[in-house]
């Protein structure tokens, strides 16, 4: 019995050691870093090794993992101006084991919760919305959706114009599973009250899925302690989990602004549509030909992004004004910054160049608040913003669902 609890104690110190050695073990360390990036270009040489949270004039912040820390160092030094340490435990005590958000944020909607709402909604309203499943996430997750148009409407109907909402493709992003969570439950509540309500719901075709990443997300609360993760919870071949979700799409996949190795917060994935997640995005799009305009909820920094983002180009033509004329008009609402995603910085196989790339559908990308980093609270800025940003997004929404009906009515 001695002899087997010692060979078994020679084989855990083994595992734990190798795991401390290799370098896509991931820790649970993170750091934030400050870096000097004077344009365009530096940022775009940042953003092929980092993802950058926000960008203060000439600098730019980013909340990164030790296999990317280690990279910062190695690659970035001459652009590091300072690195915090964050101390997560001290910040964010662990209480329990369950999925629930940390203290003072159980606001924010559970996966559980997510389903258990999607579902009474779908119950409570059925003549105005269909529960769907998009697909499932790496675990084995059901990843949860609601169609909300009239059913009486779709009969007499062959198609109607569509619009697709997605949020979390980024697990720390909390915030944008709140903004259409909230959006969903206003459109089907004020369907009797409210004409304008009525008439959108009644001449169009729209489909929400709040919470793609929901392994991710669930993770990233896991004993109620933030742990600022962005990706999936796909197993990688050299031990590390993760394929950034946004990175992972067809169109102009890893050109630049994505990283190849698995332990980046970035990560490519082995090949385009490598998850399940992304693979259930495209076969919902391949599926839904009359949808005419996406929706990709992001935090954070106030931004209203769209194509391209993996080059520097316009997209051109028409297209190019139908593009900037929603965003400006957007923009005058929510106070967000209307921009070419790529004037940002280049980043490759996103949902938006894909969407529109190769199905002409007008994506925008939604970075939602606070405006720029501080500390830990850009991405965990706690349950008592959700009411102002969900208000600030409501005209902008309504507008994109109004205009799903033909987008090029904005330039007449
Ligand atoms: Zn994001």
């Amino acid at each position: 019995m001695i002899r087997i609890l010692f060979i078994f104690l020679i084989f855990a110190s083994g595992v734990f050691i190798s795991a401390n050695q290799n370098p896509y073990f991931d820790s649970g360390q993170r750091y934030q870093l400050k870096l000097f990036a004077k344009n365009k270009k530096d940022r775009s040489f940042i953003s092929n090794f980092l993802h950058l949270d926000s960008i203060d004039g000439k600098y730019v912040y980013s909340t990164v993992n030790q296999y990317d820390f280690k990279q910062a160092q190695k690659y970035l030094s001459k652009y590091i101006v300072s690195t915090t340490t964050l101390n997560l435990t001290k910040f964010f005590p662990p209480i329990d084991f369950g999925h629930e958000y940390p203290s003072g944020d159980e606001r924010f909607h559970t996966y559980k919760e997510v389903v258990k709402e999607l579902n009474q909604i779908g119950k409570n309203f059925s003549n105005i919305t269909t529960r769907f499943s998009l697909g499932t996430t790496v675990t084995g997750r059901d990843i949860p959706g609601i169609r909300i148009a009239s059913k009486k409407s779709l009969k007499e109907n062959k198609q109607l114009p569509g619009i697709f909402f997605v949020g979390a493709h980024h697990a720390r992003e909390h915030l944008s599973v709140e903004i259409p969570m909230m959006m969903i439950k206003m459109l089907v509540e004020n369907y009797s009250k409210d004409p304008k309500i009525k008439q959108l719901i009644d001449t169009r075709d729209i489909y929400f899925v709040p919470m793609l990443n929901a392994d991710g997300a669930m993770y990233d609360i896991e004993g109620r302690q933030y742990k600022f993760w962005r990706k999936n919870r796909s197993l990688n071949s050299k031990g590390s989990f993760g394929v950034d979700l946004n990175r992972n799409y067809p169109f102009g996949w890893g050109t630049g602004g994505s990283s190849k190795s698995e332990g980046s917060d970035i990560f490519m994935g082995p090949k385009p549509l490598s998850e399940p997640e992304t693979i259930a995005v495209k076969n919902f799009i391949d599926s839904h030909k009359n949808i005419n305009i996406l929706l990709s909820f992001h935090t954070f920094s106030e931004l209203i992004l769209y194509p391209w983002g993996g080059k520097n180009s316009e997209v051109g033509g028409r297209d190019q004004k139908v593009f900037e004329t929603m965003a400006q008009t957007m923009a005058k609402w929510n106070n967000y910054k209307p921009m070419k995603a790529s004037d940002l910085y280049v980043a490759s196989g996103d949902t938006c160049d894909w969407a529109y790339g190769d199905y002409g559908i007008f994506c925008f990308t939604f970075e939602l608040s606070p405006s720029r980093s501080a500390g830990q609270k850009g991405f965990y800025p706690g349950a008592g913003i959700i009411d102002k940003v969900y208000n600030a997004n409501i005209k902008p929404i309504l507008y994109l669902i109004e205009k799903a009906g033909n987008p090029y009515e904005v330039i007449k």
